[in-house]
């Protein structure tokens, strides 16, 4: 990228509520049901039917606006957005365009544990998500033909609208990871973008450094529906990159929406942009306006969970690195294990190194989350102050954790089960270190000459002796004396 443009990206998000029924009707909301099964006469949008509003989906959504500092409207409306796809059986989504839920949020942007930037948020509004085409085929393109599940139709959404204030794919990363890392402690959306619960349009356009027009009247791509975070920054890239070489050339950039293609990881052209004028959009007749009172919001605002940066001070405060923060906040499951480890234990750089290494290693290999760990918040800690009074070297309890997290048993069971304890007697070990001195006079001649690796030699020799068991630290102080007696008798 040349520094003759500056990259201007805004991104909408569409996030699913996890309410049990769809925004207007008692249909089910779960997802991967047998296609058409989920439907009524209202989400088949029969005539003659009328909507009624979900009251859990505008509690999710206005938790949602709060979490993001956006301002709450007590007084919204719903829209008419007219469209033909065929997955969309009325012919209009419901949705709020003039007045919607809330604006004028925002979302910090973290580096190194600090924020750098705030992303505007312009806008969230509540409104129905369309059905789902089925192509057969790789993509719409090539596609023999296309099957329609209504199943999706109606089920709740949020919209997340954020100002053009996104200056890299980088920035457009770190934006996407905390807004998600914000509505997962809400619980009020899966989140999972590979099943379509969290999707995210990218709007990417150059401006010249000699442009002196709006951002609005900017040429702009829109990159349409990508499927996770990483994508999203792919997708970027790679626009920035092309719409930089047709300017470069002299080339006008096309208003127009694109597909992003996961193999290549480039966008490829689906159709040209529509204008908010060609939807004809106007007030939802069939529903009321939504009108929130004071005691609605007040008791929002009160249900909130802490914000992700008093959880980051939090685990800044106990020592935990920026990048172990990052990894702990974006799972709830882990800053739970967290709290609960740490409430039992006092040395929280313990905890957050042996859940995000050893833990996680087993967590991972299995398939499994800190939320479902076989091995329990207080079971770690039982292990690290088996470790603390001497019963257990470091290699001894990766050992032990291994087992408990196979039997689901504690520290000391397992212990106990492996007929593991570490030796701590001073007689024994240097009953072992004397023999295994005897054993090596070379090497001990060639420590006494400075070699300090061939002491290495001899624990390792001595480790061997007791099946791992011996105190590594009192092993080394018991060679360096038995040595030095050996040198002086010499
Ligand atoms: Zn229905």
């Amino acid at each position: 990228m040349n520094s003759n443009f500056e990259v201007i990206i805004g991104l909408e998000v569409h996030v699913e509520l996890k309410t049990q029924s769809k925004l207007f009707c008692s249909c089910s909301t779960e997802f991967g049901a047998e296609p058409n099964t989920h439907t009524c006469p209202i989400c088949l949008g029969m005539p003659g039917v009328l909507p009624v509003l979900n009251q859990q989906a505008v509690v999710y959504a206005t938790k949602a606006a709060m979490a993001l500092q956006c301002t709450v409207h007590p007084y919204s409306k719903f829209d008419r957005k007219q469209y033909f796809y065929p997955d969309l059986p009325k012919a209009y989504q419901i949705s709020q365009y003039d007045q919607p839920l809330a604006e004028h949020g925002s979302v910090p942007i973290v580096e190194n544990g600090e924020v750098v930037k705030k992303i505007g948020v312009r806008r969230i509004h509540l409104e129905e998500d369309a059905g789902k085409l089925n192509h057969i085929g790789q993509r719409l393109g090539d596609a023999k033909g296309s099957l329609v599940d209504l199943n999706r139709a109606g089920v709740p959404l949020i919209e997340i609208v954020s100002e053009p204030d996104i200056r890299s794919a980088e920035e457009a990363r770190l934006y996407l990871t905390e807004l998600r890392n914000i509505l997962s402690y809400l619980d009020i959306s899966d989140l999972r973008m590979e099943e379509g619960s969290m999707r995210c349009d990218a709007n990417v356009s150059l401006r010249p450094k000699d442009y002196t027009g709006s951002l609005e009247d900017l040429p702009r791509v829109e990159i349409k529906n990508v499927n996770s975070i990483r994508n999203v920054q792919r997708g970027i890239e790679y626009e920035v990159e092309r719409q930089a070489e047709l300017l470069a050339r002299g080339e006008r950039i096309v208003k127009e929406t694109r597909g992003f293609d996961d193999q290549s990881g480039r966008t490829y052209s689906q159709r040209s942009k529509e204008e908010a004028n060609d939807y004809r959009y106007f007030p939802e007749p069939d529903l009321p306006p939504l009108v929130l009172d004071e005691a609605f919001i007040q008791t929002i605002a009160g249900s909130l969970p802490p914000s992700t940066m008093t959880i980051r001070e939090e685990l800044k405060a106990a020592g935990v690195q920026p990048k172990d923060i990052e990894i702990i906040l974006a799972d709830q499951g882990a800053w739970a294990f967290w709290q609960d480890a740490t409430s039992q234990y006092a040395d929280a750089r313990q905890i957050t190194n042996w859940m995000l290494s050893d833990l996680s290693r087993l967590l991972n290999a299995h398939g499994d989350s800190f939320a479902t760990s076989p091995v329990s918040p207080s079971n770690l800690v039982e292990l690290l102050k088996l470790i603390d009074d001497g019963t257990l070297s470091g290699r001894m309890a990766k050992e032990v954790l291994d087992h408990m997290y196979q039997t689901k048993q504690p520290a000391h069971i397992v212990v106990k089960d492996l007929g593991l304890s570490q030796i701590t007697d001073q007689n024994a070990i240097t009953q072992v270190v004397e023999e295994t001195v005897a054993q090596h006079p070379q090497v001990v001649q060639d420590y006494l000459s400075g070699k300090e690796k061939a002491l290495g030699f001899l624990v390792g020799q001595v480790m061997k002796k007791t099946k791992g068991q011996a105190k590594p630290d009192m092993v080394n102080a018991i060679l360096k004396e038995v040595i030095q007696a050996y040198a002086e008798k010499a």
